[in-house]
């Protein structure tokens, strides 16, 4: 067991990226994101739930995490 259940790692179109970590356990997802839109970067956490997007908090821009197919799971 690791200690994320959930563990993405994006680069968005447009030049921006987005990580998204869920502690096992936990509902809460540890954010980190670049925003595509002002390159505005910051860590935040925010309750998990699929499919995930964060609103940039300077320009507002919303972040999607297109696909969860990609997932990378921890073992
Ligand atoms: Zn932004």
């Amino acid at each position: 067991m690791g200690k994320y259940r959930y563990i993405t790692n994006r680069l968005l179109e447009g030049g921006g990226r987005i990580r998204v970590l869920v502690p096992t356990g936990s509902d809460e997802a540890e954010v980190s994101y670049t925003c595509p839109k002002c390159g505005f970067s910051e860590e935040t956490r925010k309750p998990w739930k699929k499919p995930f997007s964060i609103r940039c908090s300077k320009c507002g821009f919303l972040i999607r995490v297109p696909s969860l197919r990609k997932e990378i799971k921890k073992k």
